[in-house]
């Protein structure tokens, strides 16, 4: 192994003993962050640092690729099965989409900003040829109802309510794991028990970029 090699892994392995101790559980999550290589998704060179470090870092369009144990945690929420199909909303820098993809799912990830939508598909289809994975410009607010229904749904943006369209798109027994509420969020497990009837559970406050519906085509610039 090089020596640097060495230095990434060790930072890697602290990363997931903090993951260990502030609560995450499931193997498979915990595996797939010593799989996917989070500083890959850092485009800003002065971030690189950040990257196995428990905090946010900037992204392109002004958003955020969330705190590792913020996607640690979703992902733990949605109890991924292998093969499970699952639509993300908010793409962003594809950290959590190929997180979903090395636990085994199949990722259906839909992204508003085309300037991000572009640099992602390039990251994690061209030079990352990430598995299972498809990726969509659109409003995540109308979800994918050609590619319906899913058996869980994520939603990585600060939702102002649970859109009635992604329950709609979600399998009976599937979960949408959503930050929801205005500049903090509750995070929200939702279950759909039947057709008509769904259990909910909180997770206490987290802070995302804000859902926003309108879909954004020029390139307004990064950082
Ligand atoms: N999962 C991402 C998190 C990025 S931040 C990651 O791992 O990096 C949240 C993302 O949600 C931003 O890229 C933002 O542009 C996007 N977003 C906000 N509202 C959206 C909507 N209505 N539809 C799709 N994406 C949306």
């Amino acid at each position: 192994m090089e020596s640097t090699d060495f230095v990434l892994r060790g930072k890697k392995l602290s990363l997931i003993s903090q993951l260990r101790e502030q609560g995450i559980s499931d193997e498979n999550v915990l595996h797939a962050f010593e799989v996917v290589e989070r500083h890959r998704f850092i485009e800003n060179t002065i971030f690189w640092d950040k990257a196995y470090v428990n905090c946010p870092v900037p992204i392109s369009c002004g958003q955020t690729m969330s705190q590792p144990i913020t996607v640690a945690f979703q992902s733990q929420l949605l109890k991924i099965q292998k093969n499970d199909k699952v639509l993300e909303i908010g793409t962003g820098s594809g950290f959590q989409a190929s997180i979903l993809s090395a636990m085994g799912a199949n990722v259906y990830s839909v992204e508003r900003q085309i300037e991000l939508f572009r640099k992602t598909r390039t990251l994690l289809t061209t030079e990352l040829h990430i598995r299972n994975l498809s990726l969509f410009f659109g409003d995540g607010f109308k979800g994918l109802p050609d590619e319906a229904p899913f058996d869980k749904i994520i939603v990585t943006c600060g939702a102002p309510d649970v859109p009635t369209s992604l329950l709609t798109q979600l399998k009976v027994g599937g979960i949408i794991v959503i930050p929801v509420g205005d500049g903090v969020q509750d995070m929200k497990r939702i279950t759909k028990v039947s057709d008509f009837e769904y259990q909910q559970e909180s997770f206490g406050e987290f802070k995302f970029v804000p859902m926003l519906s309108s879909m954004v085509k020029g390139n307004k610039g990064s950082f």
